[in-house]
């Protein structure tokens, strides 16, 4: 997926949950029955709502002929009833690059969303929501994601400052990603930073959480002496990730403004030999998450955790 398409997306500020389940949609691992059935979990893999076809991402998207009465409902004039059979991800970039209001884009992605409900209702909980009781959803989510943004603590993170900005703030390396099909995780950030004086090798490591209503659950900043800046955002990241599986946290999203370190994770190698046994710890613990990436972002945003990293160096070392 172009680059391009995910800076748009992140600039929308979707709550992390809608980009999750896009970012689902984009690499083809929502638990459609389809993909279920390929991961060998016996079901039979017809479509619940329309009961003629196999349930592939396409088909729950575009080609049901609930869907297409869904997208035929709304104001935005997409109409798959009519030409050939889209692939979800031409058309999701075709579509993204080629409309400039974040507004419709929204509203594309709340239908998306609503489709989902929809067809997982009828899954689940054997209910089967009209088209008029879908199109209400959309309208209901598109209500909703804005205020998920407002201000709930002084240490929310502010994602659209930090990455408009930022050309690079899309580089990001994922280390875990399972098919999720519990309903109800949660996708928790968190942020890591490291400090580090080059005389002294005083070093200040630090980490701070938010679950997805972007409320701070847990932060730590702890000083050491270590023998680079990089080794110190490193451990600050292993702490960050260790600190996490003991919270019971298996989804994962970690915030780094080291791009070296993400290229290093995606790499699954350092050649600085110190950096190297951090990065096989960090891959190993990996498998103890159903979702994990860790992004290079713009420094503002690991803002606070690299005030702490600060904070705990003088305390410590004066
Ligand atoms: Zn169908």
């Amino acid at each position: 997926m172009d680059t391009l398409v995910w800076k748009k997306l992140w600039k929308l500020n979707l709550p992390s949950k809608l980009s999750l389940f896009l970012w689902k949609c984009i690499h083809n691992i929502l638990p459609v029955k389809w993909q279920l059935s390929k991961r060998g979990i016996p079901i039979d893999t017809i479509c619940a709502r329309c009961g003629q076809t196999e349930e592939t991402r396409e088909h729950v998207f575009f080609e049901c002929q609930w869907s297409q009465r869904v997208w035929r409902g709304t104001t935005l004039g997409l109409n798959f009833s009519i030409g050939q059979p889209v692939g979800f991800n031409i058309w999701w970039t075709t579509w993204i690059t080629s409309v400039q209001e974040d507004e419709l884009i929204l509203h594309s992605v709340a239908i998306l969303w609503a489709i989902w409900r929809q067809s997982n209702l009828r899954v689940f909980q054997n209910e089967q929501l009209s088209i008029e009781q879908t199109l209400i959803l959309v309208d209901d989510f598109k209500k909703q994601w804005p205020n998920n943004f407002i201000d709930v603590t002084n240490a929310r993170l502010d994602y659209k400052h930090a990455l408009s900005n930022d050309s690079s703030s899309n580089h990001c390396c994922v280390l875990a990603n399972t098919c999720v099909v519990s309903k109800d995780f949660q996708l928790f950030t968190c942020v890591v930073d490291g400090a580090w004086q080059q005389v002294t090798r005083a070093t200040g490591i630090a980490w701070v959480c938010f679950d997805e209503y972007q409320l701070q659950v847990f932060q730590r900043g702890i000083s050491t002496r270590l023998s680079s800046p990089l080794l110190a955002e490193a451990r600050a990241l292993l702490k960050a990730i260790k600190r996490a599986i003991t919270k019971k946290i298996t989804c994962l999203s970690l915030f780094t403004d080291c791009k070296v370190l993400v290229d290093s994770c995606a790499q699954k190698y350092c050649s600085d030999w110190e950096v190297d046994v951090v990065i096989q710890d960090i891959l190993m613990l990996s498998f103890a998450f159903h979702f994990l990436c860790v992004t290079k972002v713009n420094r503002v945003l690991v803002e606070l955790a690299h005030k702490l990293a600060r904070s705990v160096i003088s305390l410590s070392y004066g």
